[in-house]
Parts: C-alpha cells; structure tokens; sequence
C-alpha cells in the first residue's frame, strides 16, 4: 500500500535531519529514511572539534560523530520528524510541477511532492584487486570503526588530506606505529592538522607513493610501495590499511534522472539546493564537491526545507 507523506528525505546525515528539523518545526512532518548508514560518513568520525557550540562547561571541545547525528535526530524527532531505518531502493521522480515522486523502499511505495536527496558520499577506493579481496582482513575506510584491531600493530594510512590525517591521529592511540603514504611530497590536510601529525612520534611519513598492491592471503601482510616520481617500487610491512583518499557522491538513486556537475556531484541551481527536477531538492555531501564539512551539510539542509516549504506553498 502507498503512503503519502509531506516531504521524504533520502538520508540521515547532517544535511537530511537538519532539513527534518526546519521541515518539522514548519508543522510538515518529513520521513527521514536513513539508508544502510544512519548519520553519514560524520557518524563514524571518533572526535568532531569544529562544529560550532560543541564545548562543554569545562571548556572540553568536541563531540563524538555518532552522538553529534543522534542528538539531530532527536531534535527534528522532537518537532514532528519521523525515522524509517531503511534503505530506498528506487526513486521514481516526476518531470511535472508539483507531482508525487515516488520513493521506492523494497515493495513498500512511498509518495510525496517533495523529495530532498541527502545522500552524502562514499570512501573513494584505490582500485586494485588486492584491496577488495581483503577488504575487512586488514583494508578498512574507517579509523573510528577498526581502530581497537590495531593494538600494537604497524599500520599504514594512505591520503594526504584532513581525513587521512584524522584516521592516523586516532590510530596512534592503539597501533604502535603509523605510516602515511601520499602520492605527493605535501600534505593536502590543514595546518592544524599537519602539524600534529608531524609532530607526531608515532607517526612517519612515505611521500611520492602510491599503493600498487597489497600482500597477504587470509589478512594484509604488507603493502608494494610505487614512487609517483620515478616508478621504482619497494615493499613495506604493515598489519593494516586505511584508505582515505577521499569521497565520490552517492547518486546511484538518481544519476539517469536529475542532472549532475562535472565532478558527478547532484546539480543545484545557483545559491538555492533546486536540481534539475521540480520539487527535487539536495543537500550535503551529494551536492558539495568542495566543502563538505558537517556544518556546511547542515546549513544546506535548512535552505533544502526553505525551499522546499516555499515550493510547497505554490501547490497548495
Ligand atoms: P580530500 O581533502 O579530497 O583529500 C583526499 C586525499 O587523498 C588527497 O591528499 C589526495 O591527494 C589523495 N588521493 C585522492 N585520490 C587518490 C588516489 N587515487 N590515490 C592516492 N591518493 C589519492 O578528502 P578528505 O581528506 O576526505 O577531506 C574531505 C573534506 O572533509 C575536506 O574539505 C576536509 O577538510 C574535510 N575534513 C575535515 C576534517 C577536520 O576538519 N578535522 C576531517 C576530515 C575531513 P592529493 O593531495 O594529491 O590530491
């Protein structure tokens, strides 16, 4: 049987329950499905220390990544929102102004003039046969998830960027050493970020490498090392992998329906989260291919509900 609902949003990342937040203090009532993460990437993040009021009265910063997206969830809960855990399975999205779409979850149909696509991203792969063969016997995306495995243990994370430098900050916590390897002889990662790691005595350093294989038959071994500068190759033990090397967006649901930019992320018009489909909305990670911060997801998803509200209004 086929619900009606004022407003569906695809994913529970920042972007989709900040825009739950707005949509239900307007009196709508938005079905947040949550897909097979709840939270987003931001939900596996150990420690948030830049997202704005996260400090308590002793002056302690920061806040686990689960609880920052259960604490949304509670409040867009609060005002009306509703949570289906879920995965959307097809989204059939109309062309006509101020029609139902149609959102798909298994047989269950669900309907609405407005949909907000928050589907957020996925860890980009390095791409070779050896990672998804043992993908979880020692290649893992997620420092926060895995780290605990990594007690005392020769550890290597591959990327340059705020998120490589985050997963091996938290991993020197548990592993007895880490190594980063980055195709580049300079990280991408901010100062503050850089600097930590450097002056980290755990933490060392392969520049001008990539990871051209890994070893190991039941669980990771080691890794081959190429240099990006003169292609000779060399072999490094190591207990585990991380690969943080950043993120494509989410748009399987949508990529044969509503445009996408150059980068292949969901196309907004303008400064507004208008794709190319009336009363289509995104938000987040999808949309963003440059900031993508919890913060930014989170400002997107409250002008995803304005503007979804004002769309609504023209169809009443
Ligand atoms: P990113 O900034 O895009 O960095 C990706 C890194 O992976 C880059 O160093 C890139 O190398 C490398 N890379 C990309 N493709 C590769 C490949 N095929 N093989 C080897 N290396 C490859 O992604 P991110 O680190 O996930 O960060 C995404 C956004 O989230 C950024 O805006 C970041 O500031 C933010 N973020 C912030 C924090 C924080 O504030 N603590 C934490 C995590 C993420 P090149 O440098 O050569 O391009």
């Amino acid at each position: 049987m086929s619900q009606t609902k004022d407003a569906i949003i695809v994913g529970s990342g920042p972007a989709g329950y900040t825009a739950a937040l707005y949509l239900a203090r307007a009196n709508m009532k938005p079905l947040v499905i949550t897909g097979q993460a709840f939270g987003g990437l931001i939900a596996t993040t150990d420690q948030i220390e830049n997202f704005p009021s996260t400090i308590d009265a002793e002056g302690n910063v920061g806040i686990g990544g689960w609880e920052l997206m259960e604490k949304m969830q509670q409040q867009a809960e609060h005002f009306g929102a509703e949570t289906l855990w879920e995965t959307v399975t097809e989204l059939k999205l109309t062309n006509v102004p101020g029609g139902e779409h149609i959102v798909m979850v298994g047989d269950q149909e669900y309907r609405s003039k407005v949909v907000i696509l928050s589907t957020g991203c996925s860890h980009r792969h390095i791409g070779i046969e050896a990672e998804t063969r043992l993908n979880n016997k020692g290649v893992s995306y997620c420092a926060t998830c895995d780290a605990a495995l990594c007690r005392d243990k020769r550890v290597i994370v591959v990327g340059g960027g705020d998120s490589a430098i985050t997963e091996a900050l938290f991993l020197t916590k548990f592993a007895s050493h880490v190594i980063i390897v980055h195709r580049r002889d300079q990280l991408r990662a901010s100062k503050i970020m850089d600097a930590r790691a450097r002056a980290n005595p755990k933490i060392s350093f392969e520049w001008n490498a990539v990871v051209s294989d890994i070893k190991g038959d039941d669980h990771v071994v080691g890794v081959e090392l190429t240099s990006t500068v003169d292609g000779s190759k060399k072999e490094v033990e190591c207990d585990n992998i991380f690969v943080a090397i950043g993120h494509v967006p989410n748009v399987d649901l949508v990529k044969d329906q509503a445009a996408l930019d150059a980068h292949g992320f969901v196309l907004v018009e303008g400064v507004t989260t208008k794709t190319s489909l009336p009363g289509v909305f995104a938000a987040g990670d999808v949309t963003d291919s440059q900031y993508r911060q919890a913060i930014t997801a989170a400002g997107m998803g409250c002008k995803a509900a304005l503007d979804a509200g004002a769309y609504l209004q023209e169809f009443e």
